[in-house]
């Protein structure tokens, strides 16, 4: 469609607008060099070329997947944001894999782990669809899924979105399934609360490491381990299930905590764990709790779990949600504005799953009726999640909100300190957890340091009157409580 003489002429538009983009980029890359330091700069930055611009989108290309993830963790806002400055209509950054010639489309999914839905003693066969020359790889890459479950194919690494809450266990995982069995990451043990990712990343270890057809990988949850165990126990064929268990090289078993007070399921991952890792095979796990708070299980358990690496992942920012959020919608190719995303991620505060589906739901909403996801139409749709999620401010965030406003430590919120510098500040965090959750006195006593219920009605009762004489105080706790009801 390039146009001849004096008409249009895309090939010179093309070149004319990378020319302007090109200026708008270098002042964007100088204000990140300021912004986050030339060392990360240097390291991430300024790998990223820019793509084309396709209506209010921006493609900017990185070099691996790697990379580009982790840009779009860590920077994907402000990218967005720095480009929406230099160029209004920008309103969207796009972050690729640009390998030139081969990868230039979003990573496939072709190479994501063989499930085969019956396993055979031949399970060990190339996959029909490998064309490539066999590598020397010492055994076949699979996943045992005769012995443990299949991985989510959903759950890899790339589509985990990394912020400063996940951001070292993400490192770690990224690391074992670089390398299994490396020194001081063996074993890997995960934790943090309730949808918070881990089972995504063990997941991720394992796709990675049978997409690069490396070792063979069983994944389980603790449950499923004890049932199998028990199973085994009943069918007589204890030897072969831990032979079989011990054959493997990266055993992963989610939800750990699920053996609390099941002594002898305990005993028996004690010694399977004991026996991989002393044959040098890596060894993954996740919990609720780190080792040494998972009381119930055996001390000398707890010991050796946190011998390795001890990796938690905290609960989400706002910015990490935004950035989940964004992804998941720039996935599903439906477009929706950044005001829902944001109030979304002010609202389901409490784990990624539920972010997930309200998200979801949204998308399926807008992909069924054909209409524009609006702000209007998400309070509508998503009413009864809101619902559910409303005043559902947690004591952390209430405890790290007062800390920052009166620019104490966090650890000062249950620490013994009585000084009236951080006494004040706790007190108004317990007013507040008392007015916007629904937890009882002792239960936030309790994660005021174990503070007595007794402590707490005086924090509340200290507060009030002193809303009530000084105006000022009132004013800033009222603009706390905002804060966290927004
Ligand atoms: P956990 O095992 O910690 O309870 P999951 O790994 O099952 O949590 O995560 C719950 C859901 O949230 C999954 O669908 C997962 O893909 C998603 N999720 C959690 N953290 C992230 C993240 N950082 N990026 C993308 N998706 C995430
Ligand atoms: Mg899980």
């Amino acid at each position: 469609m390039t146009g001849g003489l004096g008409g249009y002429d895309a090939v010179a538009e093309a070149n004319a607008q990378k020319s302007v983009l090109a200026i708008h980029w270098s002042r964007i890359c100088e204000r990140l060099k300021v912004e986050v330091g030339e060392v990360e700069y240097r390291t991430w930055l300024r790998q990223i070329t820019v793509g084309p611009v396709d209506e209010d989108e921006i493609t900017l290309y990185l070099p691996t997947r790697f990379l580009r993830d982790w840009v779009r963790g860590q920077y994907g806002d402000r990218l967005g944001t720095l480009w929406n400055a230099e160029v209004p209509a920008i309103r969207r950054v796009e972050l690729q894999v640009a390998r030139p010639a081969t990868d230039a489309a979003p990573a496939g999914r072709e190479d994501t782990p063989p499930v085969p839905a019956a396993p055979s003693p031949d399970r060990a066969a190339p996959r029909p669809a490998a064309s490539a020359p066999v590598a020397e790889e010492p055994r076949p890459a699979e996943v045992r899924t005769d012995l443990a479950a299949p991985l989510d194919q959903r759950f890899t690494f790339d589509t985990f979105v990394v912020g400063k809450p996940n951001e070292f266990a993400y490192a770690c995982a990224r690391r074992v399934a670089e390398q299994p069995s490396s020194p001081g990451f063996n074993p890997l043990f995960l934790y943090g609360g309730v949808g918070l990712g881990k089972t995504h990343l063990m997941h991720s270890i394992g796709a990675e490491l049978v997409r690069e057809g490396r070792v063979s990988v069983a994944y389980m949850s603790a449950e499923k381990f004890m049932y199998r165990f028990i199973a085994a126990i009943r069918s007589q064929s204890t030897m072969e299930f831990k032979e079989q268990l011990r054959s493997v090289d990266v055993l992963m078993i989610d939800d750990l905590q699920f053996l609390i007070g099941k002594d002898n399921t305990q005993e028996e991952f004690f010694h399977t764990f004991n026996a991989l890792v002393d044959a040098g095979r890596q060894i993954v796990v996740s919990a609720d709790k780190s080792p040494s708070d998972l009381s119930g299980l055996e001390d000398r358990l707890r010991t050796r779990l946190g011998c390795g690496m001890v990796a938690d992942i905290h609960a989400t920012t706002f910015e990490l949600r935004i950035s989940i959020l964004e992804a998941k919608a720039t996935a599903s190719g439906v477009v929706v504005p950044a005001k829902v995303l944001e109030f979304l991620a002010h609202k389901i505060t409490s784990n990624v799953r539920e972010l997930e589906g309200a998200l979801n739901r949204l998308i399926a909403h807008a992909n069924l009726f054909g209409r524009p996801v609006t702000l209007e139409a998400t309070q509508d749709v998503l009413h009864d999640i809101l619902k559910a999620h409303d005043r559902r401010v947690t004591i952390e965030e209430i405890q790290r909100k007062v800390a920052e406003h009166w620019n104490i430590r966090l650890t000062d919120m249950s620490s013994a300190r009585r000084a009236r510098a951080v006494a004040r500040p706790r007190q108004v965090a317990m007013y507040l957890a008392k007015q916007l959750t629904s937890r009882s006195l002792p239960e936030i006593g309790r994660k005021f340091g174990n503070r007595d219920h007794t402590t707490v009605i005086h924090a509340v009762s200290r507060v009030t009157g002193l809303m009530a004489e000084d105006p000022a105080f009132a004013e800033d706790v009222e603009l706390l409580r905002r804060m966290l009801e927004s």
